[in-house]
């Protein structure tokens, strides 16, 4: 196998900037391999969208998501990672040294690739929904919460996301409107009684957002709401809508090329990070539609960082 050199191959390259991408290049990186991270569009990952961490070991105060991966990087770069602010648009893995395409035309080989893409927001899929994007529907309450101070909003879902970006956006909003397809929520029981117990927080169940509406397509006004058990239409007013249902694995370039699950996210052979594809490893949500926490996330890091490090001795 080729060593690392300037003329685009590396002995390992890292896709994704979150949480498992930076943890493998730490680990990549100690190891001595020099790797390269393509850090992809969404830089950071979704913490980066994200406010209170609480949940990982080692921050007994809690953290700023965008705060702890500012220092994951910092801990890479100190492991000599080079960072690439490229993103991937096709990959050939058919083959080794596998060859990755960049957007901007560049071009890179490598001998081992780890596959740390996370996954991205979901949206309602209407067709208001995507014109009023950046006019008052969002999926991050951190980044826009604060143009709706005394307004009232709306945020869509009932997992851990909607309470979160609920509760966060009673900090700037007068009111609100959490709306849920159910009459049920999904959410971890710590985040469904805050998010219950909040005044500014009300539940519309068993509805869902037909139409977002705005007379000149400059802002969002009201949103049309269907209850899914009488098909009664409504109309509420919103200076915002929030949507929060989900995540979609950003996996699509592998796709047809080694074996995912039916909705996207990458078959791991148990109990590493090895794909079907030799050479090839995955971690982090691409991998996971189970855990997807960042501790999680970054356990999975370490284990492709180790895996990889491991099949590229074993194969030199
Ligand atoms: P999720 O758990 O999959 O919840 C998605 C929610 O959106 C569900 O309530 C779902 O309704 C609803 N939904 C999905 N598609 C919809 C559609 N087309 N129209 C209307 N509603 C729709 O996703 P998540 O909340 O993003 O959480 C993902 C994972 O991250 C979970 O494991 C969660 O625990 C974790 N997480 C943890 C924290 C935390 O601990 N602080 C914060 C955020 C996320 P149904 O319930 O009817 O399916």
């Amino acid at each position: 196998m080729s060593k690392a050199n300037e003329t685009g191959h590396r002995r390992v390259i890292i896709l994704g900037s979150g949480p498992a991408g930076l943890t493998a290049a730490i680990y990549a990186g100690r190891a001595n391999l020099k790797p390269m991270l393509l850090a992809g569009n969404e830089p950071g990952g979704q913490l980066t969208l994200t406010t209170d961490v609480e949940n990982y070991p080692g921050y007994p105060e809690g953290v700023q998501g965008p705060e702890m991966m500012e220092q994951f990087r910092s801990q890479a770069e100190r492991f000599e990672t080079e960072f690439v602010s490229g993103h991937v648009v096709g990959v050939e893995i058919g083959q080794r040294p596998f060859v990755l395409h960049l957007e901007d035309g560049n071009q890179f080989t490598c001998d081992s690739l780890i596959i740390a893409t996370g996954a991205s927001a979901r949206w309602l899929g209407l067709e208001s929904e995507t014109k009023l994007r950046g006019r008052g529907v969002s999926a991050c309450a951190t980044c826009d919460g604060f143009f709706f101070k005394d307004r009232v909003v709306g945020v869509v879902g009932g997992g851990d996301t909607a309470m979160e970006e609920a509760l966060f956006l009673t900090k700037f909003a007068s009111t609100v409107h959490v709306i849920h397809r159910r009459d049920e929520l999904r959410a971890s029981a710590i985040m469904q009684k805050r998010a219950l117990n909040n005044k500014k927080i009300n539940f519309i169940w068993n509805s869902v957002v037909e139409e977002i509406l705005s007379e000149d397509g400059s802002a969002v006004e009201a949103i049309s709401l269907k209850n899914v058990k009488t098909d009664e239409v409504s109309s509420l007013s919103v200076g915002g809508l929030f949507i929060a249902i989900g995540h979609t694995p950003n996996t699509e370039i592998f796709n047809g090329k080694m074996d995912m699950n039916n909705e996207g996210y990458i078959d791991t052979i148990a109990p590493g990070t090895h794909t079907s594809v030799e050479g090839v490893f995955a971690c982090g949500d691409a991998a996971d539609s189970i855990y997807r926490q960042a501790v999680t996330a970054a356990g999975t890091g370490c284990m492709a960082a180790i895996d990889a490090e491991r099949w590229l001795a074993s194969n030199e």
